[in-house]
């Protein structure tokens, strides 16, 4: 991210394309744009971008662009697609650019078809800035393919989920029904399976996914609304029955309820958001979801990053989520775009919220014997699940001490909490270290620096397995990493969360 100057936030942007002026020079005209055409719009003052087909003018976007002009000059002139889905792909670009359509990529005629992809890593092929409707896999991935069936009793449609795969879990399975679509989502190591159905028949609220981990199984069990035989499942959707990688597959948001907004701090709410009936959900350890608000007619698409309704001090047993409830610690930031709009949400009131995303290997936690978590203000979040998760499975784990870096003492989230569980339980400690203490703090101050996490991040044992999390504002985040490889600690060991 890059300072942005005074008057282009996106507030501000948000208000420039609402104002009616012409953002792309062609005067409302949509064209058609040839691969020499967009080439020639490459510079500055004049640049061009494709993203999956659709040609934008981000000339006027440049100075409002938060990763800075430079970033969006990358892709000056070509198409963008990898590079935006690197960065960004839950950005809203349709939504964000939408005044800055120049037009769409004309299509090349194509001779013959391309061979057809026979490996599950391949990359992802591209026609001229398309991606092809559907990625299909050869032979040798047919094996590993999922496949699905249904059944039907007198009240009940089943359907039947192979995924081939042992370790299934409850995690890998996302289940959705809204208005007799069906979307059965389920993750298959890198790859995504769907199943997308517009039901033939009505169907109840509530559904039930039953799975069959040592096997592979899934079932998604729906209710008739009316008892009548079902002479077909329904019609296939767009993504039906494609396995593809989930990174190419859009996220997909359902409306949740609001519940409760409770005070973490003075600035910081703890959100509990009620997921519909219809949804199974559950969020793993270390992922964020993303949430979605219409501001002044744009979409706008944050993440967030789920935490435990509060935080637990035994953990004899892995404690057992409900599966309806999300709850998010967020901090309201007094100029902050989408917090200002969350805060006012009242309750009752429903908001979009995404699939989980993120790339926290979870064997890595299970085998670590000392774990490190280095967390600044709200990047705290991803260390409570975290935390829960390694103190009640992991049972190779020694120690986990946590060191949280905060402005002043009334920003210290779950603070009581904190040092409660560090009285309770020997294996965890915890180390508060503020960069704008009053003068009454008699604990640590400064910001994140190579001698305080030479202090703090410390073998007990020469060839103890660490690992060390780090999460915040990302100066934090990268400066951390820099000082922690300097102090001699292996990329393996060391695990950065990011978008
Ligand atoms: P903006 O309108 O973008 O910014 C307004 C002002 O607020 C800025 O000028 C700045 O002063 C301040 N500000 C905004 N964003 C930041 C920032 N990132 N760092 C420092 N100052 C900032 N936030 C949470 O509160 N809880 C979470 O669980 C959480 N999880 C996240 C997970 C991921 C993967 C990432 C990348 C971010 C997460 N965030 C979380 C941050 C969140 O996505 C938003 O950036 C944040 O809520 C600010 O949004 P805004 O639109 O209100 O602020
Ligand atoms: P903050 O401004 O209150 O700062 C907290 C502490 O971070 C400071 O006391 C300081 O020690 C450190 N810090 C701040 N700026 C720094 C800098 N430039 N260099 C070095 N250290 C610095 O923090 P906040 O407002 O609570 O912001 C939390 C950040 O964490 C946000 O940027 C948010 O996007 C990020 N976050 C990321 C994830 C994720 O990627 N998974 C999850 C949650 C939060």
């Amino acid at each position: 991210q890059v300072p942005l100057k005074p008057g282009r936030s996106l507030m501000d942007w948000i208000r420039l394309t609402k104002s009616g002026k012409d953002l792309t020079g062609l005067k409302g005209k949509l064209i058609e744009v040839t691969e020499d055409e967009l080439a020639k719009h490459n510079k500055k003052e004049d640049c061009w971008i494709c993203i999956r087909g659709f040609v934008y003018n981000v000339t006027p976007y440049m100075e409002y662009h938060p990763g800075g002009e430079d970033e969006l000059m990358k892709a000056a002139g070509t198409d963008g697609t990898d590079l935006f889905d690197q960065v960004h792909r839950w950005v809203n670009y349709e939504s964000m650019l939408k005044e800055c359509l120049v037009g769409r990529m004309a299509v090349k005629p194509i001779a013959a078809p391309k061979e057809i992809s026979s490996t599950l890593s391949e990359e992802k092929k591209q026609l001229n800035g398309m991606l092809p409707e559907k990625k299909v896999l050869g032979a040798s991935a047919k094996d590993i393919t999922p496949s699905y069936d249904w059944f039907q009793t007198e009240s009940l449609i089943t359907i039947v989920v192979y995924t081939k795969q042992k370790d299934m879990n409850a995690e890998l399975v996302i289940v959705d029904c809204q208005d007799k679509r069906l979307r059965g989502e389920i993750i298959v190591g890198d790859h995504s399976y769907l199943v997308e159905i517009d039901l033939d028949h009505a169907v109840q609220e509530d559904l039930t996914v039953n799975i069959a981990e040592k096997v592979g199984k899934v079932e998604i069990i729906l209710k008739k609304k009316d008892k009548t035989h079902w002479k077909m499942l329904g019609q296939p959707l767009e993504g039906h029955n494609t396995f593809i990688r989930q990174v190419d597959r859009g996220l997909f948001y359902r409306k949740c309820k609001l519940v409760s907004k409770t005070e973490v701090t003075h600035d910081t709410k703890l959100f509990c958001l009620l997921l519909p009936k219809s949804t199974h959900l559950q969020i793993p350890t270390g992922q964020h979801i993303y949430l979605k608000q219409i501001i002044a007619g744009t979409e706008i698409v944050k993440p967030y990053t789920p935490v435990l309704p509060f935080l637990p001090l035994d953990f004899k047993e892995p404690s057992c989520p409900d599966g309806a409830h999300i709850y998010l610690m967020i901090k309201i930031y007094s100029c902050g775009l989408f917090t200002q709009a969350l805060d006012h949400l009242q309750i009752g009131d429903y908001i979009s919220v995404s699939n989980p995303e993120g790339n926290l290997k979870k064997s890595k936690v299970q085998t670590a014997e000392e774990l490190f978590l280095l967390a600044a203000g709200t990047g705290f979040t991803p260390m409570v699940k975290l935390l829960n998760f390694a103190l009640t499975e992991v049972s190779c784990l020694r120690a986990v001490k946590l060191i949280f870096f905060n402005k002043t003492e009334e920003d210290i989230l779950w603070r009581n909490r904190l040092e409660q569980l560090a009285l309770k339980d020997e294996r965890f400690e915890v180390h508060f270290i503020l960069s704008q203490p009053t003068k009454d703090w008699a604990g640590r101050q400064g910001k994140i620096s190579s001698s305080l996490l030479s202090e703090f991040v410390k073998r007990s044992r020469k060839d103890s397995k660490v690992l060390i999390c780090i999460c915040g504002p990302t100066p934090f985040t990268e400066q951390g990493v820099q000082y922690l490889k300097d102090l001699g600690y292996s990329l393996e060991e060391i695990h950065a969360f990011t978008a």
